[in-house]
């Protein structure tokens, strides 16, 4: 048996490919695992394996099996009503792991399973983004049926022993607070991490029971803010650190004309932006930050520290807020504009591996703007 974490909305969620025109089965590169290419080469009849195999051209570095695209950039096995050839005549047992798994990323964490879904799938962010109330999270206990692809994270969180589970939950408790801005809530998170991160490098385990009493209670993140800073961020380093960005990203202009745009851009539309996107549509971005937090593991995801790791999920926050704010500068957004932004955003940073190296990167090198 498994302990299974994950979001409420995930149990109503239905892979339909007709809604969505079958949207990763097109486009993205998929390479199979060497088990499910193994059990394709020794499919019969052999015109049926050779038909199948004749799609994979070698191993990548990784040892997976790369499935070649169609000219049009549709996925080989993808029949014209939109479903999988393979899964229909052979059954889910002949996906490979990736296919099987996505949207699910799936983290293991000893006997504990944990999985969210990733909202480069269209019908996974219009169920959970056009939900009014906070995410919840489910907790079961289930025989695990196959594991499929995920990440073993159990030696990453054993530093910090049973306390991961409470970090990581403190984390999505406080991008929840509802009585604080987003930029709020997420100045109170870095603070958190680093607070949290000192006690337990210095074993004060009473401390650390504290702080998470005063996660809960709400007193943190107010003190965190009345001590330090008043939750907002510089508007020049903000657009300094965007331009780089997108600049290395996408190959954007980047030099002193571009900033003096970026700024008049900002100052004209980010009042808008703030009141009618981040306020009045508060639950959607509090759902989608709540969401990747848990859906990449923080404050695990990368090998920077705690705060660290708060601090590379901050920066990708606002390289996503940026792009929705230059989509608003170019006319309203209703639901459906702001999924397409979170969408092409997502799909950018998912499927370019270049793209959180560089913001890792820049934090690095500058410390970042955020404090
Ligand atoms: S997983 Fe999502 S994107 Fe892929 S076919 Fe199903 S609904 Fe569409």
């Amino acid at each position: 048996m498994v302990t299974y974490i994950y979001p409420e909305y995930m149990g109503r969620f239905r892979c339909d490919g007709t809604v969505c025109g079958s949207r990763c089965c097109r486009d993205w590169s998929v390479a199979v695992d060497p088990g499910t290419y193994e059990k394709y080469r020794e499919m019969e009849p052999e015109d049926v394996r050779d038909e199948i195999c004749g799609w994979f051209s070698g191993q990548d570095e990784k040892g997976n099996y790369p499935v070649r695209l169609r000219e049009d950039g549709r996925c080989p096995f993808l029949r014209e009503d939109k479903l999988c050839q393979l899964q229909k005549d052979y059954g889910e047992e002949f996906l490979s792991d990736i296919c099987y798994s996505y949207p699910r990323m799936t983290y293991r964490i000893g006997e504990i399973v944990e999985q969210s879904l990733a909202m480069s799938c269209p019908v996974a962010a219009r169920l959970l983004l056009g939900q009014e109330g906070p995410l919840r999270f489910v907790e079961e206990e289930r025989e695990e049926q196959r594991r499929g692809w995920q990440f073993d994270m159990t030696d990453k969180v054993g530093q910090h022993g049973e306390d991961w589970q409470d970090l990581q939950s403190a984390g999505i408790w406080l991008l929840q607070d509802r009585r604080l801005t987003l930029d709020q809530c997420l100045f109170s998170l870095q603070s958190f991490y680093r607070r949290a991160e000192s006690l337990l490098e210095a074993g004060d385990s009473m401390g650390f029971g504290k702080l998470l009493e005063d996660v809960e209670s709400g007193e943190f993140s107010l003190r965190a803010l009345e001590e330090g800073h008043e939750g907002e961020f510089s508007r020049t380093g903000y657009l300094h650190t965007m331009m780089e960005l997108f600049h290395a990203l996408y190959g954007a202009p980047s030099d002193e004309e571009r900033l003096g745009a970026l700024l008049g851009i900002y100052e004209g539309q980010y009042p808008i932006f703030a009141k009618q996107l981040l306020q009045e549509r508060r639950s959607l971005f509090e759902n989608y930050l709540s969401n990747e937090f848990f859906l990449r593991f923080y404050p695990y995801a990368y090998p920077e520290s705690m705060e660290g790791n708060a601090r590379i999920f901050v920066l990708s926050w606002k390289v996503m807020e940026f792009a929705l704010l230059m989509m608003s500068a170019q006319g309203d957004m209703d639901f459906g504009k702001i999924l397409l932004g979170i969408d092409r955003l997502t799909e950018r940073l998912d499927h370019n591996r270049d793209a959180m190296r560089i913001i890792r990167e820049y934090l690095r090198e500058t410390g970042g703007f955020l404090m």
